[in-house]
This record gives structure tokens, C-alpha cells and sequence, in this order.
């Protein structure tokens, strides 16, 4: 496949003003166009680094794409870098020139003489007209690849690779399909560990790619070309077939979505019983509309006095076990499924720090239940992180071991 590279250009790029945005919008681009992208350089507005890196990425890529620095101002020198990698000097192009002059005549104002170093450009290579603003574009030939200048601003860039230099510079390539699929409850080194056979059967054809939020994870596949949609769901199904319900959905498909759908489909009640999440099980599970079919209510029982008053946890029990333990959270959510008349209810109780952490019960540990009519199952989970992403994760292991339980 051919090479492309991305450099960027501006000193506000290396000092945390400006996020490069220019630089992921132009790996899509790249992408959907048939170049692999192989290498980011961002540098500061100076002549020679400029040049440098210029030089280097010629001797490896087939296309360089280069946004930022073509400006009016003294800072603003990417043209003339390019005419120093490739040893020429820089001419006034007139076409721009009178261009400009038009641009300013049309929004009532007056070209002032450093515009007209906009016009400036390297003797050999094309000027490429750029209806969004007033830097043109540039295209020229160095070492064994062909380069295009862009101006910074991301309008810009995305005007003239749509219009411009995508048609101009498109491979044709097959069509890519992508598929995320999405999985949960499974660390990143598990996971991998799961679907190596999967991705050694299929990773001359198949791109393979991971990552992780919160307490999922997405392995997204890309393929191109003939039998692309077919190969993605052999794929899928491969992947299902080792993962089984740890798959809750594909591209779009969210986690408490999925759990929505499942609940209105079974037509079963449900209620929560929750210490450290506090109500967090609640709002997520009451967020989409037409949660009233079966979210019957929820109790938040922070304190011991709330567990027993509210929910029939015996005193003694939170004694000799302690508040997080698995016979509390158990005891949680039979004593709320009773009260509210449920089918289900579910429960969390946990540590989530910074303090009240011990050596056998660390920050982080949490047990979460669910009891239905057929039985009381405990969850014990150790979650990493600060005290709202282990908030916030008990509440999705909650959700998800509900979605488990509904099938
Ligand atoms: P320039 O063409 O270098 O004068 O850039 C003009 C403006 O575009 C800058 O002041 C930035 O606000 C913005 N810009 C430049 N480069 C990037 C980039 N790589 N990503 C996002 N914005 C950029
Ligand atoms: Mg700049």
C-alpha cells in the first residue's frame, strides 16, 4: 500500500495552545483515499527544522501532506522551507496575487503588502487555487514523493482535500468496512489472550484493532475489497463463538441501550439497592425514555441505620461480615426485591475510596448482586482507578450483569 506521512507546522502546536486536529482528520482522509500513514512530525515555524523533516519523510513516503505556516505573517514559512529541501528559491506567483487582491476587493477590504508573501512559492511545482482562503496550496515532487502544502486552518485543509487534492491524489482503492464490536467485563490482556486464534486466522485479511473504555472493550475490524462485508461478519461470528455474552452489540450499540431493550423485551420489574454508587444504577437505568415499564424505584442505603431500616439487612450480619461484603450485598438485594415486589433487584456495595481502604478489602473493592425469582448471584470486583471511575464502573459490572441475567 503506499506511504503517506502527516507533518504539521505552527509553534502553537508544541506549546499546548492548539490541539492538532489537522493531523487525525488527515489519517481518515488518508485512509478512505488508500495510503497507509505511517508517520506524524509536528515542528515549530522554522525554516531549517522545517526543511529537515521535509527531506527525511521524502526518502520514505510516497505522499506528504503538510498543513500550517502558509500565512502572511513573519512566521509563516513553510513555503520557503519547501524550496529549501528541494534546493530552488522562491518566485511571486502573479495568479495569486491578482487572486488575493480579488478576495479582499469582494469582502470590502484593502490587501495589505505582506499578503502579497502569500504569493511567494517555490519555482518548480503547482500552485493549487484555494477557494477558502487566501494561502494557496502547493504541490511539488521530492525524493520519491509527491508533496501537497496546506494551510493551517482546519477549514481550509478540509476544503481543499475534499475539492482539491483528494480527487487528484485518490488510489482508488476498494471500499473499507469497518465493524467495532464491543465487549465488556473482560481485562485487555484476557481479551487478547481469548481471540488470538481469531486473529491469527484472519490477520492477512483482516486489520485488527483494540480499545478500552471504561470497563469495555472494542476490538474494531477493517477490511477492504471484494467479500469485505462477508469476511467482517465470518469474522463476527468467530469472535462470538469464543466470546459469547461478553459481546453486548456492534458499532452503535451502547451498553445501557442494549440493557434498555432487553428489559422492555422481557417485561420483568425491577429495582435497585445502592450503598456506594449512590442512585448512579438508578439514573442510568431511568435515562432513556420508557424506563416506567419496568423500573419500579430504587432505595440508596448509604449508611448501615439505611441498609437495615430499608432493606431488612440484619444488624448482625453487617457486623461480622462488614458493610462491603458479598452476604451484605446479597442481603441488599433480596431485602429491596421483597419490598418493592420485583422481579429483580439489583445491588452494590463497595469501597470507593480515596480512605476507607484495608489490606483485605482495598479502595476499589465492590461486590455487586442481583436476585430474581430463581436465585441471588454476587459479583466481587476489584476496579482500578479515582473514587468516580469506580462509581461509575460498579454501575456498568451492575447493568451488565443484569443484561447476562436477561439473556
Ligand atoms: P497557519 O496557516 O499556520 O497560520 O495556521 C492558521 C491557524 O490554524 C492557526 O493559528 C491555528 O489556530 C490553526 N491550526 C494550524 N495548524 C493546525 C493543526 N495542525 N490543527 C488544528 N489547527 C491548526
Ligand atoms: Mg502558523
Amino acid at each position: 500500500m503506499a506511504i503517506a506521512e502527516i507533518i504539521t507546522v505552527g509553534d502553537e502546536l508544541l506549546s499546548g495552545e492548539t490541539v492538532d486536529t489537522n493531523a487525525s482528520y488527515l489519517d481518515g482522509e488518508l485512509e478512505r483515499l488508500g495510503f497507509e500513514v505511517r508517520r506524524h512530525t509536528t515542528v515549530p515555524d522554522e525554516v531549517e527544522l522545517i526543511a529537515e523533516v521535509f527531506r527525511a519523510a521524502s526518502e520514505r513516503a510516497d505522499l506528504i501532506l503538510c498543513s500550517g505556516g502558509l500565512g502572511p505573517t513573519e512566521d509563516d514559512l513553510t513555503m520557503l522551507a519547501l524550496a529549501t529541501a528541494m534546493g530552488c528559491v522562491l518566485t511571486r506567483h502573479e495568479p495569486t496575487i491578482v487572486a488575493i487582491r480579488e478576495r479582499f476587493a469582494r469582502f470590502g477590504r484593502e490587501m495589505t503588502p505582506n499578503n502579497e508573501r502569500q504569493a511567494m512559492v517555490p519555482e518548480r511545482g503547482e500552485v493549487l487555487e484555494n477557494k477558502a482562503g487566501t494561502a494557496p496550496a502547493f504541490r511539488a515532487e521530492l525524493g520519491r514523493a509527491v508533496i501537497y502544502l496546506l494551510p493551517g486552518v482546519p477549514r481550509e485543509v478540509r476544503y481543499l482535500v475534499q475539492k482539491v487534492i483528494g480527487p487528484r491524489i485518490d488510489r482508488g482503492a476498494p471500499v473499507l468496512y469497518r465493524r467495532t464490536v464491543k465487549v465488556v467485563g473482560l481485562g485487555e490482556s484476557r481479551l487478547e489472550h481469548e481471540i488470538q486464534a481469531v486473529v491469527d486466522a484472519y490477520r492477512d485479511r483482516v486489520r485488527f484493532g483494540y480499545r478500552a473504555l471504561s470497563i469495555e472493550n472494542h476490538i474494531k475490524l477493517a477490511v477492504r475489497g471484494e467479500g469485505a462485508f462477508e469476511l467482517i461478519e465470518e469474522v463476527s461470528s468467530a469472535l462470538r463463538a469464543k466470546l459469547g455474552d461478553a459481546i453486548f452489540g456492534t458499532d452503535a450499540d451502547e451498553l445501557l441501550s442494549v440493557v434498555h431493550r432487553r428489559l422492555v423485551a422481557s417485561g420483568r420489574t425491577v429495582t435497585t439497592a445502592e450503598s456506594c454508587t449512590g442512585g448512579l444504577v438508578a439514573k442510568m437505568l431511568t435515562e432513556l425514555p420508557g424506563a416506567s415499564s419496568f423500573f419500579v424505584g430504587g432505595v440508596v442505603a448509604y449508611a448501615n441505620r439505611a441498609k437495615t431500616t430499608l432493606l431488612d439487612v440484619p444488624s448482625a450480619l453487617i457486623e461480622s461480615e462488614g458493610a462491603v461484603s458479598e452476604a451484605v450485598a446479597r442481603a441488599m438485594a433480596e431485602g429491596a426485591r421483597r419490598r418493592f415486589a420485583v422481579d429483580v433487584a439489583l445491588s452494590a456495595t463497595g469501597i470507593a475510596g480515596p480512605d476507607g481502604g484495608s489490606e483485605e478489602k482495598p479502595v476499589g473493592t465492590v461486590f455487586i448482586a442481583l436476585a430474581d425469582d430463581k436465585e441471588t448471584v454476587c459479583v466481587r470486583l476489584q476496579l482500578p482507578g479515582d473514587r468516580s471511575t469506580i462509581r461509575s464502573n460498579t454501575a456498568l459490572a451492575l447493568l451488565d450483569l443484569l443484561r447476562r441475567r436477561l439473556g
